[in-house]
């Protein structure tokens, strides 16, 4: 159902990292049925990011674009390395002469109990989420900024946001994006660059083994892309939030600060006694605020202490 409200990508040029299965390729038939020019990356390799690449994934969902009668370009280049993520860039400029989107989304995992974790586990999934989204968004964010448009997505988990057993790697490389999206959305802002951030909940094959069969219906990809596709208009008018998005449920999620208290004068440091005399005033959330930057909470807590 679109209407006269319809969401509309002409002239816009696409990447969607990962695009070869799973969310990524939802976003970008999507993206495609919509009107982009759109970029599909994959790499190819297994769940666990392991193996040499295959172009098929890519090509498959090229196809799909182009079975629609819009305009994809595959790429295979690996978002772990900054190369990689030049390329990335490079095959959108070349194609299609311009990058107005970019969906940092691919993904690998690597679950295990903490003691289990390996340095190659911990290393890997960090090289994928955290250095993947970095290099594929600073030669996009030069693109856009030469171009006074962008529009960045991030893709984080409830992992990350809450914490899951078993994914101590996935949920630090999770909520890295999260730091990333907080002071990028503050550098693009005079570009008319905008990074927004989801969090999906979805059946795929990262969460195959983790999800009875019968989730399968209720939980397609497809139920996260209307609110990507609204993160990645021009309409969209935020920057810098994260959203959850699956089975048809959409909610914000923010990093909330209450006022607190201020124990003692600010001229002599409290003992620590003195500090968890207050405990309770110091925890509690009533009249909790979300800042737009770090500023923000210096200047709040300054003029508490000059209040006091
Ligand atoms: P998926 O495995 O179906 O898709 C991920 C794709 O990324 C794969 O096609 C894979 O080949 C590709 N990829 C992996 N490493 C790559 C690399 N180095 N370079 C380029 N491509 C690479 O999984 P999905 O569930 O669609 O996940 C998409 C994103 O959503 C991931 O970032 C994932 O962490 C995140 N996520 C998914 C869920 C969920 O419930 N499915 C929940 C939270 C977050």
């Amino acid at each position: 159902m679109a209407g006269a409200n319809e969401i509309r990508f002409d002239g816009r040029v696409a990447i969607v990292t990962g695009a070869g299965g799973g969310l990524g390729r939802v976003y970008a038939l999507e993206l495609a049925k919509r009107g982009a020019k759109v970029v599909v990356n994959d790499f190819g390799g297994a769940r666990d990011g392991s193996g040499s690449g295959d172009a098929s994934p890519a090509d498959k969902v090229v196809a799909e674009i182009k079975a629609l009668g819009s305009k994809g370009a595959p790429n295979y280049d690996n978002v772990a390395t900054p190369e990689g993520g030049a390329a990335i860039v490079k095959t959108a400029v070349d194609a299609f002469g311009q990058v107005d989107i970019l969906i940092n989304n691919a993904g690998i995992l690597r679950d295990k109990s903490f003691l289990k974790m390996e340095p190659s586990d911990w290393d890997a999934v960090l090289a994928v989420h955290t250095n993947g989204a970095y290099n594929v968004s600073r030669p996009a964010f030069q693109a856009m900024r030469e171009k006074g448009y962008g529009r960045i997505i991030m893709t984080t988990s409830a992992a990350g946001l809450y914490g899951n057993f078993g994914q101590t790697n996935y949920s630090s490389a999770k909520m890295s994006l999260l730091g990333l999206m907080n002071t990028l959305k503050l550098e693009g802002a005079k570009y008319n660059i905008k990074v927004n951030t989801v969090a999906p909940i979805a059946a795929s094959r990262l969460t195959a083994d983790v999800l009875p069969p019968d989730a399968f219906e209720k939980m397609k990809p497809e139920f996260v892309a209307p609110l990507v596709m609204y993160l990645c208009s021009e309409e969209c008018p935020v920057s810098g939030k994260v959203y959850n998005a699956g089975m048809g449920v959409y909610n914000r999620a923010a990093v909330m600060t209450a006022p607190g208290f201020v124990v003692g004068d600010g001229k002599s440091v409290p003992a620590t006694e003195q500090v968890v005399a207050k405990l309770d005033q110091i925890a509690a959330m009533k009249d909790a605020k979300e800042y737009e930057q770090l500023n923000d909470l210096m200047m709040d807590m300054l003029v508490a202490l000059q209040a006091k």
